[in-house]
């Protein structure tokens, strides 16, 4: 067989390509893109665990702001503060359902209806731990809201953790997982921290206010979505709430937070049509008031204050 001779140009040519193969590679398996890391990791499902005792999803009424406190044994783990004003009537629910301390706060995302009273609550009570969305320079808000987040997280020595797709925080004997933000997304909203709650059979998913484009990056990452109760996506919008995404979460029942009369039409006919649909019971907070719903991992009930 001839063997084939190189000129120095060729020679020089193939050790150039080689080595941006090898850069290539080295990029795609390392430092990027985040995303595709993020989503490998994210269909895994925790385990089922033994329910002990009940867990409460106490969806406490602040209007059109978001505010759900969840209690499983001495645990307390209370997702979003309300708007700025609210920190009286949530303070009030927590100290009326015997919770002095927190042991896990999550923070879904930047807006003043999901964490305005966030301060206020901080300096009340003891926080052991803070998750929030991961905040890239270009989502950094400079509003009065989030510096006093931050200077009340400051101040009582609390750090942040950044919310990271498939962890799993143990809520007593319940199991949070996170489950976006997989990606940078330009509108806050979309960095909302989703996360599904698992005790026994039951199931709970958390979507803050993320849209379409995230519901969408879940369906695609193939994570379980699956739950008996939804806290439906940014207050009953047709931002978020797909079709598609209704129909894989397939809640038993669904809560909206919504106040009445809010200017933003919330919650919308069309996402209401939907879910009836499928068949989900719909809870809302401007007819039902605060909405509690208890199980023993098996079972599961609820309680309103009103309708
Ligand atoms: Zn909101």
């Amino acid at each position: 067989m001839a063997k084939r001779r190189y000129t120095k140009k060729q020679k020089q040519l193939i050790s150039l390509l080689t080595a941006v193969v090898v850069l290539v590679c080295f990029l795609v398996e390392t430092v990027g893109p985040g995303w595709r890391r993020l989503t490998a990791s994210v269909g895994l499902a925790p385990e089922t665990v033994t329910a002990e005792g009940e867990l409460e999803v106490h969806f406490i009424d602040v209007g059109n702001a978001d505010c759900t406190l969840v209690r499983q044994g001495d645990f307390a783990l209370l997702i979003d503060a309300g708007e700025r004003g609210d920190d009286d009537a949530i303070l009030d629910y927590l100290n009326r359902h015997g919770v002095t301390d927190l042991d896990l706060v999550v923070a879904t995302h930047a807006h003043a209806d999901h964490i305005g009273a966030m301060a206020k609550v901080i300096r009340a009570l003891p926080v052991a731990r803070f998750v929030f969305a991961p905040m890239p320079a270009a989502h950094t808000p400079t509003t009065a809201t989030y510096v006093s987040m931050l200077e009340a997280l400051d101040e009582k020595q609390v750090a942040v953790e950044a919310a990271q797709p498939n962890a799993v925080y143990e809520v007593g004997s319940a199991r949070l997982q996170i489950l976006a933000p997989l990606q940078e997304r330009e509108d806050t909203n979309d960095m909302s921290v989703v996360s599904r709650l698992t005790f026994g059979e039951r199931a709970f998913l958390f979507t803050g206010d993320a849209g379409v484009a995230v519901e969408d990056d879940l369906l695609y990452s193939g994570c379980t979505l699956q739950a008996d109760v939804l806290k439906v996506g940014h207050h009953g919008s047709t931002t978020s709430n797909s079709a598609a995404f209704l129909s894989r979460v397939s809640p038993a029942y669904a809560f909206i937070p919504c106040g009445e009369g809010n200017s933003y039409g919330h919650p919308h006919e069309e996402v209401l049509a939907s879910l009836q649909r499928r068949q989900s019971k719909i809870y809302r907070s401007d007819v039902h008031g605060d909405v509690v719903f208890v199980t023993d991992g098996t079972e599961l009930t609820v309680q309103t204050e009103k309708g």
